[in-house]
Order: structure tokens, then C-alpha cells, then sequence
């Protein structure tokens, strides 16, 4: 079982492409978040969110398997908690923030974090600095404590929060300590890139041998639509790594799975593949073999 926990609608995708390209990569599951960066999406508009969210709402129903759609939420706009509750309505299973313009500890953004820990929802923010230009400051992983006053919550910290990676461990840090247990860890980080190549091996050993598995889950960070191969791609960039840190296979488990599954709320293995295993085998598709940035995610920003 494969879960790609951070993947981006953009607007000009279908479910049988969605479905296709995880296909392509040998993903089981699917973590989508609602468009707010393309075709006049934008998370500053709550008219704007709410589109969003229903487009995704109806791209993911029937295929609750395989899809997990996450609504795209912001915190700072009047009437966000009814939209959090209207999207929850529609299917969608966690919400994805990205702060820009407020901070995860201003009291104006509370009562929407609060909801979310009332229903239980998985909590994915942006986290670490944008490539696209826009202030990092928001975005500090020590800003994110101000969780801890919902407790129960479950979040994940996108990109390992880089360049504060050794401020993010810190901060996943407190609850290991504490010997908080693997289902009620509040904090995790996704290990979508993140880090240019020259800090990941590096960022990732640290990560590992500080948190733990438990704490890293594996997330492509691709914007549909796209291949399986370019999904597959970035899987592998993740496995070459572990690889080279000699990374254990109940680990690798770990992160390409279990710990998602953990902050998904997933008690169980969901309904897998019907069709075998097609490991990278994006090669076959279609737009396999178009160029690829080397390395790099260029389009990463959130
Ligand atoms: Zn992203």
C-alpha cells in the first residue's frame, strides 16, 4: 500500500486521470487538494474556496477508495468555519493552509483550527519558504505550536519546512519525548521537496534519526494533470535516498504508508489495487518521456 499524500488539482483534471496517473506511479491512494493556485482559483476569495471545494468534492465522490479530497481553506476570511463544515458535507476528509497574510498563532484564525479538531480532520499546511517569491515569514515551523492548543489535532508540515528543517524537527520533537504515542502524534512532516538535492540526503538522515519513521510520510507534491511517470519520478527520488541511508523496509513502510495512514485516520488497509502492480510503470503512458525538471520540484510553492 502506497499513499501520495500531497498531490494539487489545478482545474483541468478528471478522476479518470487522476486515477490513471496513480496507476502509472503504483499509488494506492491519493491525497488531492482543491485548486487555489490555477485557472482563477485563488485561496484570498472565499467565493473562490467555495468553488474549489465542490469542484473536488465531485471529482473525488465514488472513488472514497482511492481519493482523499482535502478542501483548501483560509483561515483569515469571515464565514470559513460554515465552509469548512460545507465541505466536510460534500466528502471532502482534511483541509490544506497555506499561511500567507496571518500567522498560525493569530486568535483571528482559531475557531477554524478548533472546528477541524472537533471533527477530527487531517491537517496539512504549507510550511518553510516559497519558491514562487511570496514571504516565508508566515510559514515558520514554531508558528505551529500554536496548535497544541487543539489538542488532538492531527497535522502534517509540508516540504520538511526547509530551510527551518532542524526548526521543524525540533518541533516533532517535543511529543517523542514526551513518548506520545504513534496515533496521537500532533505533529508530522511530508517529504515532498522541500529541500534542494544538495540538503536532502542530509535533511532526511536527521529527520529519521531524530523522529523517526513514524513522523515522515511521503508526498509527490505534483499538480494534476500530469503522468504517472512524472509521479513515479518523484516517488523515486524519495526511495534512492532511503536507499542510500540504508533505510529498513518496515520504515520505508513507514513512510510511503503507515504514517499517513495514521494521520489520515485510516484504521484499516483500503480496498487495493485490482489490477498488479505496475511499479513505475508510468513509462507506457502517454506523455511518458516529456522532460522533466532534473532534480528539482520547480513548481513547489505549497
Ligand atoms: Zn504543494
Amino acid at each position: 500500500m502506497i499513499i501520495d499524500a500531497h498531490l494539487h488539482c489545478t482545474g483541468d483534471e478528471n478522476a479518470a486521470d487522476v486515477l490513471r496517473s496513480l496507476d502509472g506511479a503504483g499509488i494506492d491512494i491519493g491525497v488531492l487538494l482543491a485548486p487555489f493556485l490555477n485557472n482563477g482559483y485563488t485561496m484570498h476569495d472565499a467565493d473562490s474556496l467555495r468553488q474549489a471545494n465542490a469542484y473536488l468534492a465531485r471529482l473525488v465522490g465514488g472513488h472514497a477508495d482511492r481519493l482523499i479530497g482535502f478542501a483548501v481553506l483560509n483561515p483569515s476570511l469571515p464565514g470559513v468555519v460554515d465552509d469548512l463544515q460545507r465541505a466536510v458535507d460534500a466528502g471532502l476528509r482534511g483541509v490544506k493552509m497555506v499561511p500567507s497574510g496571518w500567522y498560525p498563532y493569530d486568535d483571528a484564525v482559531q475557531p477554524l483550527f478548533a472546528k477541524a479538531a472537533e471533527l477530527k480532520l487531517p491537517l496539512l499546511f504549507h510550511s518553510g519558504i516559497f519558491i514562487d517569491g511570496r514571504s516565508g515569514r508566515f510559514c515558520r515551523p514554531t508558528f505551529f505550536e500554536a496548535l497544541r492548543d487543539h489538542p488532538g489535532v492531527r497535522v502534517t508540515l509540508a516540504h520538511l519546512s526547509w530551510p527551518w528543517t532542524d526548526e521543524a524537527i525540533a518541533v516533532g520533537l517535543i511529543d517523542r519525548i514526551h513518548g506520545v504515542p504513534v496515533e496521537q502524534l500532533m505533529f508530522r512532516f511530508d517529504l515532498s521537496f522541500g529541500p534542494p538535492p544538495p540538503y536532502r540526503l542530509d535533511a532526511i538522515r536527521k529527520a529519521l534519526d531524530v523522529l523517526g519513521a513514524d513522523c515522515l510520510q511521503f508526498g509527490s507534491d505534483c499538480f494534476f494533470p500530469c503522468s504517472g511517470a512524472h509521479i513515479a519520478e518523484r516517488r523515486r527520488w524519495l526511495e534512492d535516498l532511503l536507499s542510500e541511508l540504508d533505510v529498513s523496509q518496515a520504515d520505508r513502510e513507514r513512510i510511503f504508508c503507515g504514517t499517513a495512514a495514521t494521520w489520515l485516520g485510516l484504521q484499516q488497509p483500503l480496498k487495493p489495487l485490482v489490477k498488479p502492480r505496475r511499479l513505475f510503470a508510468g513509462l507506457d503512458d502517454a506523455s511518458a518521456g516529456q522532460p522533466q525538471p532534473a532534480g528539482w520540484n520547480l513548481r513547489f510553492c505549497c
